[in-house]
């Protein structure tokens, strides 16, 4: 059953949105060669203390840390360990955020220092399939037209869908129903309605889409070790047409998008701007 949220509960979402988005930001500035993903972990851990939030991964069906942090060929659910970032390097950064007793749900992949003409071709791709799910977050609308809009932005630029990774609703827990896979035909699923909050985030590489399960039972990788990218928003079904939950709580009231615009943008050395 897709839980359809009052207005007070998305002002609150937004509230935790955000948090979480302040956090990924803070974060992402501390992004550079040398820093290692535990560092990266406890910057998360100790700002969402600061405030009052709390890393909602922590402890979910055992997972230790605040971030999954995912680097290189690896997709979602890495676990923070020593590994020290490389110039060149894509880092997965993945983040629920409760506030409240409310979820919210955002990923971003941030380049280190420079990277190649590839791999930011893949973080533009990622960003406009997310986009244009987005886009496609509309009263009346199926949930496989989020679904279709996301494989064809991807598809069409030469990259994979990972298919056995999907989106999700989110809200009042992490991992609400419907599943939103991130492919498929349009005009397929429930009809989408006001109230429904949406975790909808594109998991694409640059080469095949199968991905293996490392022995941590954890983390995802791609089988044929090319390179993965990952940008995810939570978004509220409205009236007014979908609204970014996590952004500042300024752009997150702000005019939904429109097709073909992205949500933020991944210039190398500008993480520190992919979410405002
Ligand atoms: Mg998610």
């Amino acid at each position: 059953m897709i839980i359809r949220k009052s207005k007070s509960e998305i002002e609150g979402m937004a509230r935790a949105g955000a948090l979480l988005q302040e956090t990924l930001q803070l974060v992402a500035e501390h992004v550079e060669p040398g820093v290692s993903m535990l560092e990266l972990d406890r910057i998360a851990d100790e700002h969402l203390a600061s405030k009052g939030g709390i890393p909602t991964s922590k402890g979910y069906k055992g997972f230790p840390a605040a971030l999954c942090i995912s680097p290189n060929s690896m997709v979602v659910h890495g676990i923070p360990n020593g590994y020290r970032a490389k110039e060149g390097d894509l880092i997965s950064l993945d983040l629920g955020v409760t506030l409240d007793g409310l979820v919210t749900d955002s990923a971003i992949t941030v380049p280190v220092g420079e990277i190649s003409p590839e791999a930011q071709r893949l973080l533009d791709v990622c960003q406009e399939a997310l986009a244009a799910g987005i886009a496609e977050a509309q009263v009346g609308n199926r949930l496989s037209d989020i679904s279709h809009a996301i494989q064809v932005v991807v598809e069409d630029s030469g990259f994979s869908v990972v298919r056995s990774l999907v989106g999700h609703g989110v809200g009042r827990s992490y991992h609400e129903d419907p599943q939103i896979p991130n492919y498929g035909p349009a005009g397929k699923g429930p009809l989408l309605a006001e109230g429904m909050t949406l975790a909808i985030e594109p998991m694409i590489t640059a080469g095949r889409p199968e991905v293996y399960v490392h022995d941590d039972d954890w983390s995802i990788s791609s089988v044929d070790e090319s390179l993965a990218a990952h940008f995810e928003h939570t978004v509220a079904v409205t009236a007014e047409g979908p609204r970014i939950l996590t952004r500042t709580l300024e752009s997150s009231a702000a005019k939904p998008p429109t097709p073909g615009e992205k949500p933020g943008s991944a210039t190398p050395g500008a993480g520190a701007a992919l979410l405002r």
